[in-house]
Order: C-alpha cells, then structure tokens, then sequence
C-alpha cells in the first residue's frame, strides 16, 4: 500500500466543491455514469479496431447498487479499467488540478448569469459532493493487476493492489451523513430516469419480475412462472439516434410518449434533425396541438449531450417562438459551461438557431405542399407558433408566406397571396389601398361579418392573442395593405369608395338633430357622427376604430402602447344613420321627454349588439323596455 498527497494547492479542495456546486449536488451521478458510459465506449472503440487482442466486449452493462445499511452506493461498470499509473495519472493528478483550475474560473465572476449552468467537466470528484469517502477498484483491461484506491475527502489517499479479476471499475461512495437522501431507492431511480434515460450503455438498477408464459401442460389455474430480470433504467438506443429512414411514424409516436409519458394526445407531426457540418446536432421536435396561451407549454425540449440530458430550457439555443414545441435535441457542439447571455452571442449556437428555424420552415412548407387539407385541418392547432415565429424571425416571416394561411370565417383557407387575389376587384378602396376585412370573434361580431358578407365582402377569421401585432408586421411589409375589423366602423365604411349616399335630411335638420344628441349621449364614451347610410342598415351603429382598439390588443399581449399600461380610454363611434325611419322620428318628436327616451333605447339596442350594456344600464334598459310594450 502507497500512501500520497493529491496534487492540489488549496488546502482542502472538497469543501469547496461542495459550497461551489451547492444547489446541484445531484448530479454526482450524471457524472460518474457518464465515466462508466466512455469507460464502456473506449473498450468497444478498441476491441473494434483490434487494439484489445484476446478481450471479450460482449454486453456490457453498467450497475448502480445501493445498500442503504452499509450508506454506501456503487457505480460499476466493464469498461477499460486503469492501471496504477492510470490512477496516479488521472485520478490524482489531472483530475485534482482540473478541479483547481475550475474553481479559480468560476471563484470570482461577477456579473450576470456568472457561475456554473452546465456542470460539464466536473466529472469524478463530484463524487465528494455526497460523500466522505471515495473508493475505485479497478482492473484494466491491459493484463496488470488491479487497483483499490481509496480518499477520504482530504487530499491524501492510498492506493493498493486489489484481487478484482473482471475488467472494469466499481466506485464506491460512503454517503455522507448530510445527503442521505441519495441512500434513497426513489431518490436515485428519479435521477437514473431524469440524467441518463437515454444513455448509451445499459443500466441496470436492481432487478424486477418477468412473467413468463404458461407451459403448454398447464392447468387453467396455475400460475404463470416468473423470473427475476435485471431492471434496465434505459433505452439505450433512442429514436433521434436513428436514421430517418429507419423510423416510421408510429416509431415517432411512441418515442414521443417515452418523452412524455403523462401526455395522452398524439402529437401533429415531427420534425428530424440531423446535421454533421458545421456542427453538429440530431434531435426530434414535435408539434403538439396548442392553446392560445402561449406561456403555459414552454420548456418542454430537453437537451442532451451525447445522449446525456442536460436541461429543459432551451432559451437561446432554439428560437424563443420554437420553445413552443416539444421534443429532444442532442448536440456535443453546444457550450454548456458559459452563462445564457454568452450562449446567446455564440456563433456555433447562432448557426444551429438558425439551422433549426430552417428545418422547421422547410417540413411546414412540405407538409403544404404534399397535403393541403391535412394542413389546413392543423391549422388551428399550430397557428400560434407559426404566427409567432413571423412576428418575431424575420427569416421566418418571409418562409412562411409560403405556407401560412389565412381562414375567412367560412373556414376556407388561403395564402396571403391566394387571398388578395382573391379580392382584389371588390376590396380595393378609392384611394387603391386592398382592405382586408376580418373579425377576431364569430359570435360577438355577428351582426358586423353578416353585414360584410351581404356586400359580397371576404372576412377572415383572425383569434390568436398577438394578432394585432401580426397585422401591424404584415401592413409594415406589404404596400397598400391594411387590415381592419369588422366592426371597427359601418360598413359602408369599411371600404371607402367614391358613390357617396343623399341624405334624407336637410343640413338644418342634421344641425338640430347634432345638437340633441350631443345633448343625451355621454360625451367622454361616444363620439357622435351622423351618416347617410341605406334606410335599411341600423339607426344607431356602435364601432370601435381600428387604431385604437389594435393598440389597445396590442397593450394586452406586451408592447406597442403609446398611452402606457392600461391607460386607453374606453372610447367608441356612435354611428347615426340619418337616413333610417327612427331617426326622422327622433327628429319630429315634439315632447323633450319622449325623444329622450327614444335616443336611450336606441344607444342601448346599439350597445346591446356590440355587448357592451351591462349592469344596472342593463337593468335600466330591461325595464324601459317593458314600459315602452305596455
Ligand atoms: P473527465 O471525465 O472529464 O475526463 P473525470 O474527472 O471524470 O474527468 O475523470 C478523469 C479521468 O479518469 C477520465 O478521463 C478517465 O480517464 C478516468 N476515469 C474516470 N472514471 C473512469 C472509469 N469509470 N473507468 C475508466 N476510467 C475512468
């Protein structure tokens, strides 16, 4: 037995691993799986080539065994083992000073996002995050004898012969006594399932019972025998590993439900990724089905390094509108020992956002063209993330014209170009601008989609949250272009051309009426404008002005309010048709009281269609009403 000083300066290097990496000690584990997983690897990669002349390769499992008596945990796998000079070499030397360099880089970083997101690097000496004690019992698999070293947390050890015959590494960890919870069976299944579900070498974590099919000569009540089987953790050779063409969609599919297995809906589609230059990176993404609310179904990809999960938040890696999806991404090339705001500025990680932005633009634009109706029945259902990812990438925006549709509310679907050809010969306005007309809501803007309907208008049908903020990009791009609501003002209106309406009324009678009017009508909520519309349209009209009710959308989802938060007034238009038979009556009314009545009901049967009479104006209006039938 040799006894020795581990190569480090500080004094006592563990106590700062463990206040360094408080909040993560949990991924000890990751780490030395990780080990016993390259271990595995090398001793395949050898035995391939013919290095490792007379060794077996076999299957090779790795083994996580806990004895909750002894507080001991092991990590033992059957990969390539170290010799002695291994041991001193990587073990003390490179490992120890590796730890010294990496607490002088990360000691003193001040600023944002300073200190440590990926954890990559720490390796075995995260073992003393959790324990007081560190064995290695080693065998290689060059024909020398194997090693038992053992620390105890400060930085002398001892290293000795052990009689291990099989070729590999077994580490043992004497838990400490202030994480116990890693001597827990659950504790460490959760982070088998979390860290490794997809690692590349088998891991065995006890065994579980296999039933077996009844012999032939059995009777009906005997029992089914059983056997004890080695419980494997993983799948070791996950879906995105795979080739495309090795996969069908129900391969797909059921990948999707290991990801997520509390998800019961099918996802909509998928999306391979696969690329080796210039970086390098496989993955699946999946569209699920959405909700408008777009907050609620992030940080659902995880990140995987060489089949080791990372994290769940891929800000910064995948463009914010595609964190929307769900799915998994596997890449060596993203640096994950850096701060979010670094990522952010890294070219690599520049290119895969852009790579993967593509990707997903170019599997819509096929899903397009192979099966528009199909697309068409998605629509709905992937709509918010399309919309977003135009509002915010550029790139995208331009992609997407392509393949991003515009539903009237007959539910028939159209390209924007589809669609302003489409009305180009009867929604162009005096001034040669195209108006295009759409409603956010069929049930509340009834009465306005009818009227533009009658016209021979198309009306889209326009319901995510960031709607107004779409409009205002695509208006922004486009020339001669602008949207506008149904119901943001009569609809003669909506389109302004030349054939103006004559008016019933003298210039002298609009005057009296004017002045009534603004008399009854509360000044700070309508803005009172007569108009010669047909005597068939309603007499009193209530419209919102598309300007101010876009900014007012656009205050609610975030930016674009000119008069600060929530500081909009409530303000409409009171359209009077001055044409419509109530309005000469309003006006030839001779008692105060009567005409009074008559303007109050109206405002409110007017107020009433655009659901804005509530409350005791309600109550005020009902009981009006059954005065008026008496
Ligand atoms: P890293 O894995 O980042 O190189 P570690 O501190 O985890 O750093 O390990 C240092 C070295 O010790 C490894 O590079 C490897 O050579 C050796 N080693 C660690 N664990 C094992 C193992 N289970 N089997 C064989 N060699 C190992």
């Amino acid at each position: 037995m040799s006894k020795g000083t581990i190569n480090v300066s500080v004094d006592n290097i563990f106590p700062l691993i463990k206040k360094f990496l408080y909040s993560d000690h949990e991924i000890f584990l990751r780490e030395l799986i990780s080990n016993a997983t390259d271990a595995t690897l090398k001793m395949k990669h050898l035995a391939n080539i013919g290095e490792a002349e007379g060794v077996e390769y076999g299957n090779p499992i790795i083994e996580v065994k806990l004895d909750k008596k002894k507080k001991e945990l092991r990590i033992i796998d059957q990969g390539i083992g170290m010799t002695k000079e291994e041991v001193e070499k990587y073990i003390n030397e490179i490992a120890f000073s590796g730890a010294e360099e990496f607490i002088e880089k990360y000691k003193d970083k001040n600023g944002k996002d300073a200190g440590i997101i990926g954890h990559f690097g720490l390796g075995f000496y995260s073992a003393f995050m959790v324990a007081k004690k560190v064995e290695i019992i080693t065998k290689s698999y060059k024909d020398e004898p194997a090693v038992h070293w053992t620390c105890d947390g400060s930085p002398e050890f001892t290293i000795e012969k052990a009689d291990k015959k099989e070729r590999g590494t077994e580490i043992i960890l004497h838990i400490a006594d202030d994480s116990t919870e890693f001597l827990e069976e659950s504790r460490i299944r959760e982070l088998l399932v979390k860290y490794n579900k997809f690692m590349p070498i088998p891991i065995k974590f006890g065994t579980r019972t296999e039933t077996l099919p009844k012999p032939e000569d059995a009777k009906e009540d005997d029992k089914a025998p059983t056997k004890e089987v080695d419980n494997i953790i993983n799948n070791p050779n996950p879906a995105w590993t795979k080739q495309p063409t090795e996969l069908e969609d129900k391969d797909y599919n059921s990948f999707y439900r290991e990801l997520y297995p509390m998800q019961f809906e099918e996802p909509l589609f998928h999306i391979h990724l696969n690329v080796d230059y210039p970086f390098n990176l496989t993955g699946i993404l999946y569209f699920p089905k959405m909700t408008n609310d777009m907050s609620i179904q992030k940080d659902k990809i995880q990140l995987y390094q060489n089949q080791v999960f990372v994290t769940d938040n891929v800000e910064g890696i995948v463009p914010e509108f595609l964190t929307m999806l769900r799915g998994v991404i596997d890449s060596p090339d993203i640096p994950l020992n850096v701060s979010r705001s670094y990522l952010q500025a890294d070219g690599a990680v520049k290119k895969i956002s852009s790579y993967i932005t593509r990707k997903v633009a170019d599997k819509l634009k096929s899903l397009f063209n192979n099966d528009r109706e199909g697309f068409e029945k998605k629509w709905n259902d992937i709509k918010i993330v399309i919309e977003y990812g135009m509002l915010t990438e550029d790139k995208f925006f331009e992609k997407a014209q392509d393949f991003a549709l515009y539903p009237t509310v007959d539910d028939k679907y159209f390209t924007f170009s589809e669609f302003k050809e489409k009305i180009k010969d009867v929604q162009t306005d005096k001034d040669d601008n195209l108006v295009i007309l759409y409603a956010s809501n069929k049930e509340e803007q009834h009465s306005y989609i009818e009227a533009a309907k009658e016209k021979g208008y198309e009306v889209l049908l326009l319901d995510s949250p960031i709607v107004a903020h779409l409009l205002q990009k695509v208006e922004s791009k486009e020339e001669k272009i602008s949207f506008v609501r149904v119901d943001s003002d009569h609809v003669e209106n909506l389109i302004k051309k030349d054939d103006a309406q004559i008016s019933k009324l003298s210039d002298e009678e609009k005057e009296t009426l004017k002045t009534f009017l603004d008399g009854v009508i509360p000044k700070e909520k309508f803005s009172v404008q007569l108009e010669a519309l047909d005597s068939n349209a309603n007499p009193f009209i209530i419209t919102e002005p598309e300007f101010m009710r876009r900014m007012k959308d656009m205050q609610k989802t975030g930016g674009g309010g000119m008069f600060g938060m929530g500081g909009f007034p409530e303000m409409y238009n009171l359209i009077v048709n001055t044409n419509h038979e109530l309005v000469s009556e309003i006006l030839n009314t001779k008692t105060e009281k009567k005409k009074e009545r008559l303007v109050n009901q109206a405002l409110d049967l007017a107020r009433l269609s655009k659901n804005l009479l509530k409350g005791e104006e309600l109550t005020t209006f009902i009981k009006r009403s059954y005065e008026m039938i008496k």
